[in-house]
């Protein structure tokens, strides 16, 4: 009876568990090497790859085959720099007065829904209210869709630096925020901070370590954290396991952070050849979002859509990305990629492609830099390439991208993590 229990009980998972998936690949890019592989099929058994076989190939009738023959395949595409809750518009600055937190729980949602669509499995959000890591349980629980997210709650900022979420208020609203909301003024509250956001459930650490475009305030360059600051900062997230990002536009924050111990440095926008230099040396990344410069500059030429204080930045800052990247890149500063969608449009995340290739890099390092690299830095050695072993995050395009980079702004297909979410 145990026996026939047993085998009844196998039967079942294994009926249960019996689909798999074939992908009928007329052309995969394999970024690694750079090279075109041809009339491949893609085997796919639960969340990984488990083959890449020669020819079109099939499975059991109970298999399920998708015919990408006339498409080429990419590993799924990682975005280093997002706000997944929300998105530029006229009213962004009353919204912190008018929305409730399931207002913006449910935006999210979409948002989400948009970026899984535009090929961008997995992406890294910068900051937000904390909705964010609610929206990452959510998805990873598989009760919405969306990318796998690493996000890093509510960013830091010092006292009326670029993410104190009540810069520009009257005084009454002002209060005087703590660390518990992102507002850091010494070592100790930098500490504090971390460690808040780790107890939350952050995955990465955040710090505006100089003044930013958006935010109601009169500078968009000044420096906002002492070293000292951020040395704990980034000596505490260590601690924790948690990748470190500073936003920074200016070059003297921009030199803190990377003394300091930052990771990735998120816009650098006005950076100098000495700074450029210091990344090298200490293997800090650069993560352009040259997405949002073209954004923050369009909607700052609209009348009345962003406050005086801030369009007069947007003009200044955001045109000078384009230039700074590409100096940046030949001189060999690591590239990270990512687009600060949320600026720009959710979705849109692809046109950075288009952006960093026309600055001057070729498009198969345009790739490696939102695989491979992206993948590297988040600590996932599984993910960003096709390849067996590898978790199957997957999209495919209608053209060869390394001949047309524009192809990558219209994903086709979408499978992350195994599950086909676009065909
Ligand atoms: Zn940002």
């Amino acid at each position: 009876m145990k026996n026939s229990l047993l085998v009844l009980f196998l039967l079942i998972f294994t009926v249960t568990s019996a689909q798999d998936t074939y992908l009928q690949c007329g052309k995969i890019v394999d970024v690694e090497s750079g090279k075109i592989l041809s009339e491949k099929t893609i085997f796919i058994s639960g969340k990984k790859i488990k083959e890449i076989k020669n020819g079109y190939v099939v499975g059991s009738a109970a298999d399920q085959v998708v015919d990408l023959k006339s498409k080429t395949v990419l590993p799924g595409f990682i975005d280093m720099h997002v706000h997944i809750e929300s998105e530029s518009s006229p009213s962004r600055y009353l919204e912190a007065f008018t929305k409730n937190e399931a207002d913006v729980a449910f935006q999210s949602t979409v948002y989400a829904e948009k970026t899984l669509m535009a090929g961008f499995t997995t992406v890294r959000d910068l900051g937000g209210s904390g909705v964010n890591i609610a929206l990452k349980n959510a998805i990873n629980k598989g009760t919405i869709v969306g990318p796998r997210i690493f996000t890093a709650g509510k960013a830091l900022a010092s006292t009326g630096g670029h993410a104190d979420p009540t810069n520009g208020r009257s005084n009454e609203l002002m209060g005087d925020p703590g660390p518990k909301e992102g507002v850091v003024n010494s070592p100790e509250d930098g500490r504090k901070a971390v460690r808040q956001r780790y107890k939350e459930g952050a995955d990465v650490i955040k710090i505006t370590a100089t003044g930013g475009v958006l935010s109601v305030a009169k500078s968009g360059q000044n420096p906002q954290f002492t070293i000292e600051e951020i040395k704990a900062i980034t000596e505490t997230a260590n601690d924790y396991g948690m990748l470190t990002a500073a936003h920074a536009h200016g070059d003297e924050g921009m030199q803190r952070a990377i003394l300091g111990g930052i990771k990735t440095i998120e816009h650098g926008t006005l950076m100098s050849e000495e700074t450029m230099d210091l990344m090298i040396k200490h293997n800090t990344y650069m993560v352009p979002t040259i997405s949002a410069g073209q954004e923050a500059a369009r909607l700052a030429k609209i009348p009345n859509y962003l406050p005086p204080v801030v369009a007069k930045k947007a003009l200044e800052i955001g045109p000078k990305l384009n230039a700074t990247f590409a100096k940046a890149y030949k001189k060999g500063v690591s590239m990270a990629f990512g687009t600060d969608s949320g600026v720009s449009p959710h979705g849109d995340n692809a046109k950075e492609f288009v952006y960093m290739h026309k600055a001057g890099m070729p498009i198969i390092e345009t790739l490696r830099s939102a695989t491979i690299t992206n993948a590297m830095l988040l600590g996932e050695n599984e993910r960003g390439q096709i390849k067996e072993g590898y978790i199957a995050d997957i999209v495919a395009v209608n053209e060869n991208p390394l001949n047309n980079v524009e192809t990558l702004t219209d994903v086709i297909f979408v499978m992350k993590e195994g599950v086909v979410y676009k065909k």
